[in-house]
């Protein structure tokens, strides 16, 4: 698999052609059945021979030196092919929330995370398939159909960032976008056997995020290895006045996360860097997954007590149990809300004409929108009506508030968390998506993280026969911390199988 740093060496050092490069991810994306992408972006081609063209030229109008702008040379992410979840808004690219309701939507700007990647030099190369408006686990409630899971095509490849995951893991890009509402990039990048981070709420800008539920979700990213997933988030985390939920961090950068003290480490810095680290294992994210699960989870534990000298301790984190009805009851309440400007008059599906606004407003939506979108509309507005708001959403907030504290007091103890990040290896298509709630159950240790706004990563601790991911979890805004605590467990795990 092609790492992106490796990859923007080898450009600048006109090793490879971009061109070659993308035409060749062009190439995949055609042959694939897998159905990662909704949208290409048919600029994609001219944009990498223009990088070539001025990689050749170098000296003056090209990139390393000439005008001498500094902000050139650190064009972090040179030619590199991200593929963006089609939640996220892309100027003059179809943007549909893999919804019917959005067909033919194109925004007229860019998401301030998408404005990042191209300042940065990268190559959008389409608009990945989802569950619609970010609803559920498989992506299988896409308007488009489902994506394919690259391990085992009869199985799903997690969502609801799906296409995301898996056009890293089939090499139809190397870099992704995700948004994680409750684990929709853990949840595809454990599924998919790859590497994905949701930060902490408030280090990336929302803004042109397309919203779900937005006290919950974060943009983050997805890739094949750890530092490569460091280098995405200092890209897409700067600063950004527009989101006023977005913590400037304290610092002189213009961004939110600087990943080079991370991409500088060594195998053995990384080893370093944990020995002695406490981590925390709490019981109620391991209780009940299955055995191959089980087994992977604890294999990766003891390799980073006997690699790297870290010490684990399994505790109790007793609220656990109401976190994913909370979860549900507020996602579901904001999504009420949020979906309620899909009127049929501004954006996307138009069709028919009517008596009056309200006939019009009833049909697009009831045309527009699918059965898991509608349910949970219907769902969030009862948890929010007259009579009912105390019982379910008022209580679904203090049990966020007991979330929050059980999390504070167990890093007061640890340094991370570790947990397996789904309860199961990948299942078959079809197998739960006639039964929501076997599906809302799939979460139960990834919603907890995005009700404290905590940061948690997923990465493989095993491939095969199916990919099982391993979650870490660090307080607010130590994503640089969890990214040691990850690159260290990659290279153990690296060694691992290369002794084998
Ligand atoms: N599966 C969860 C849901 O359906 C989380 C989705 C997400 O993180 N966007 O709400």
């Amino acid at each position: 698999m092609t790492r992106a740093l490796e990859y923007v060496e080898a450009l600048r050092s006109r090793e490879i052609s971009c061109e070659d490069y993308i035409a060749k991810i062009f190439e995949r994306i055609e042959r694939s059945d897998l159905n990662c992408y909704i949208t290409l972006n048919t600029s994609a081609l001219e944009e990498a021979r223009e990088i070539d063209a001025r990689l050749r030229r170098g000296g003056e109008g090209g990139f390393d030196g000439g005008d001498g702008d500094a902000a050139e040379r650190r064009k972090l992410l040179l030619g590199v092919p991200v593929a963006v979840k089609d939640c996220i808004s892309t100027k003059g690219i179809q943007t549909t929330c893999a919804s019917k309701i959005l067909l033919g939507y194109v925004p007229p700007f860019d998401a301030t995370v998408v404005a990042a990647l191209k300042k940065a030099g990268a190559i959008i190369v389409g608009k990945t398939n989802m569950d619609e408006f970010c609803m559920g686990s498989t992506t299988e409630t896409s308007y488009f159909g489902p994506t394919l899971n690259p391990h085992d095509k009869s199985r799903v490849p997690g969502g609801s960032s799906g296409g995301s995951a898996a056009a890293i893991a089939a090499e139809e890009t190397i870099l992704a976008l995700g948004s994680d509402t409750g684990g929709s990039i853990r949840c595809p990048a454990s599924f998919c056997g790859i590497v994905g981070l949701k930060p902490t709420y408030g280090l990336v800008s929302r803004y042109g995020l397309i919203a779900y539920a937005n006290s919950l979700e974060q943009i983050g990213p997805m890739a094949s290895c750890v530092k490569d997933v460091a280098l995405l988030l200092e890209v897409i985390s700067v600063k950004d006045r527009k989101d006023s939920t977005q913590v400037k961090l304290p610092n002189n950068a213009t961004t939110n996360f600087i990943s080079e003290p991370i991409l500088r480490m060594s195998e053995e810095d990384a080893l370093n860097a944990v020995r002695g680290i406490r981590i925390g294992i709490p019981k109620e994210f391991v209780d009940g997954v299955s055995t191959d699960v089980e087994k992977a989870f604890w294999s990766a534990i003891h390799a980073f007590e006997d690699a790297a000298g870290a010490e684990y301790e399994e505790f109790e984190m007793r609220n656990m149990k109401y976190a994913l009805a909370a979860y549900y009851i507020i996602a579901m309440s904001e999504a009420s809300s949020n979906l309620a400007r899909y009127d049929g008059l501004r954006y996307g599906l138009r069709f028919g004409k009517d008596e009056d606004w309200h006939a019009t407003f009833s049909r697009i939506r009831g045309e527009g929108f699918g059965e898991e979108v509608k349910r949970r509309i219907i769902l969030g507005t009862f948890a929010l009506s007259a009579g009912y708001y105390g019982r379910y959403y008022l209580k679904a907030l203090k049990v966020r508030t007991l979330v929050r504290r059980e999390f504070e007091e167990a890093f007061k103890k640890f340094d991370v968390l570790a947990t397996p990040t789904m309860p199961f290896t990948p299942f078959k298509l079809g197998e739960r998506i006639k039964d929501p709630l076997s599906l809302y159950l799939v979460d139960v240790n990834t919603v907890p993280v995005n009700l404290a706004g905590v940061p948690a990563i997923s990465i493989p601790c095993a491939l095969s026969p199916l990919p099982v991911g391993l979650q870490l979890i660090a307080r607010h805004f130590e994503e640089e911390k969890l990214l040691k605590v990850a690159l260290a467990y990659e290279t153990i795990r690296n060694a691992h199988t290369n002794n084998k």
